[in-house]
């Protein structure tokens, strides 16, 4: 007989094998996190089973915790290591706050709705994950007293860029964030040098919208 936390541990490593490994995700540090952080505790209980699917789901709050792949796409398009402070906007879950932890340094992660960042909290202390911290605000504004970000990841989809977000990303610092319209966007890969911005489409995706002052 196999324990549950055993039984979510081969779903876990059958998700990097089936769904990641095989489509461009080969950055060992994204494999490792993905194979370790405990997914299905960010989703509700009548859900874990679901939780290693390649797929969204519900979070509650009309709010998604996005498919496996993605997080490991977003991740990995970030170029991160231990050194590194990463801005996280739209905390929903935690899970893509908690899969950048065990990479970065410290991750600054901060959401909109307050049940969601008070259950993302909750779970960050019980899993013993110290280096993240969080905020519960309008995240389009970023986190200025802690800029400048070697990295920053919006994971709700923007009508534009925000201007805010580009001046609290350090000079070489990458930035991902799906831009486009209500109902589909592109995940654009930006990198600032100087004063110049470059641009990187990544490919379509669809995310919950974000919602603030430099959003919808
Ligand atoms: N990264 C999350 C994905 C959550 S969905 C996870 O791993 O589960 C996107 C989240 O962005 C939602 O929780 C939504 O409430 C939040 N959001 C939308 N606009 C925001 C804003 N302006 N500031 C902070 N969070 C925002």
């Amino acid at each position: 007989m196999i324990n549950k936390e055993q039984h979510f541990e081969k779903m876990r490593e059958d998700m990097v094998n089936s769904q990641l490994a095989p489509y461009g995700i080969n950055d060992p540090k994204v494999l490792k996190a993905m194979g370790t952080v405990p997914r299905h505790l960010f989703v509700e209980e009548a859900l874990m089973d679901q939780a290693y699917g390649d797929f969204p789901l519900p979070i509650g709050e009309q709010q998604t915790i996005s498919q496996p792949r993605i997080v490991a796409e977003m991740t990995q398009a970030l170029k991160i290591d231990k050194n590194s402070r990463v801005l996280e906007i739209g905390t929903g879950s935690g899970y893509q706050a908690a899969i950048l932890s065990r990479i970065a340094y410290k991750v600054y992660t901060i959401e909109r709705i307050n049940s969601l960042y008070v259950n993302a909290r909750k779970l960050f202390d019980k899993l013993k994950y110290h280096n993240i911290v969080t905020k519960y605000t309008d995240g389009t504004i970023g986190w200025n007293e802690e800029s400048p970000f070697d990295a920053i990841i919006v994971t709700a989809g923007a009508p534009k860029i925000p201007d805010e977000l580009i001046n609290q990303l350090k000079d070489g610092g990458k930035m991902v964030i799906p831009v486009g319209d209500k109902r589909t966007q592109n995940l654009l890969l930006l990198e600032k040098n100087g004063s110049s911005v470059n641009e990187r489409n990544l490919g379509a995706c669809r995310f919950v919208n974000l919602i603030g002052k430099d959003g919808w």
